[in-house]
């Protein structure tokens, strides 16, 4: 039998619902043979998830996904094989996350002008330490009774585009390209949707990146089968996974193991990444 893994996956370090450990068991549930923890911003709950993995017998890749600038505005940037204790990465992922501390602020400051006045202190209490995300906020508004749902609090207020959704600054995508390759990792263009076009998939080579996410539950099979095709086009390798942050199941965010993801994807992603020393500083 072929082997199955999940390379997008979100848990309680960032905006997800289920501590890094338990998505590992969530994953042997789901029978993966690997899978990669990708929290925003962060490395914070690879160690506790490499731990179980070794217990139970899957596979762990430590991840991230960044949200970097690219000429359509913002994208987001999967890392793969990142080293625990690069202290150039952990100082950028540093200020990736005082800046959604800072924009939080915002956020919550634009909710008070907006009718939906919430505490800081209840965004902090919900994130516990984790990089703040819009989901820690709407989680925030669902415990003040503001909203009944996530939906509804996107929907209402914290969609792209919405009300409360306040940009941060970004890092351009070739700086943290250059900074996955850096220390040694491999980085993957995530769910682009209607953004997967022959000129940004050449661009995005151009800038070095070595991936493309093919499968997520925001790609319907057209869009997959056009990414898979223009990732053989422009020689990049094939990423996948379901985005799970937690039981919620919505059309971005599906069960953990959903997609299918090819163990053969990861193989091609570690050849990549085995053939790519960090470079001395
Ligand atoms: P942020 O990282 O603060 O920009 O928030 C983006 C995160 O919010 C994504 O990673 C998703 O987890 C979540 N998200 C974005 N849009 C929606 C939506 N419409 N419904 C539910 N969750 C969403
Ligand atoms: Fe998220
Ligand atoms: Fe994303
Ligand atoms: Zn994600």
């Amino acid at each position: 039998m072929s082997e199955v893994v999940d390379l997008h996956l979100h848990s309680t370090a960032s905006d997800g619902e289920t501590p890094p450990e338990r998505v590992v068991t969530a994953a042997v549930a789901a029978g993966l043979s690997a899978v990669a923890l990708t929290d925003h911003d962060t490395v914070g709950g690879v160690g506790e998830a490499m731990t179980a993995g070794d217990r139970l017998g899957v596979r762990v890749i430590a991840g991230c996904e960044f949200s970097v600038e690219v000429w359509w505005g913002e994208m987001h940037l999967l890392g793969y094989f990142l080293p625990a204790d690069d202290a150039e990465l952990l100082r950028f992922l540093d200020q990736q996350r005082q800046a959604r501390h800072a924009r939080a602020r915002g956020i919550v400051e634009r909710l008070g002008e907006l009718g939906a006045p919430l505490d800081f202190t209840e965004v902090s209490r919900v994130a516990d330490g984790a990089p703040i995300g819009r989901p820690h906020i709407a989680r925030a508004l669902i415990a003040t009774g503001a909203v009944a749902s996530l939906p509804e609090a996107f929907e209402r207020y914290l969609a792209d585009g919405g009300p409360a959704a306040l940009p941060r600054s970004l890092a351009p995508a070739d700086e943290v390209i250059a900074l996955v390759r850096r220390c040694g990792g491999v980085s993957s263009a995530a769910h682009l949707k209607e953004r997967a076009t022959p000129e940004n998939l050449e661009r995005l080579a151009d800038l070095g990146v070595d991936a493309v996410e093919v499968l997520h539950p925001a790609h319907d099979s057209h869009a997959s089968q056009t990414l898979d095709q223009l990732a053989g086009e422009f020689g990049l390798l094939r990423t996948g996974g379901s985005d799970w942050h937690g039981r919620r199941k919505t059309a971005r965010h599906q069960a953990l193991g959903a997609m299918r993801v090819p163990g053969v994807w990861l193989d091609a992603l570690e050849a990549r990444h085995s053939s790519r020393r960090p470079t001395a500083k």
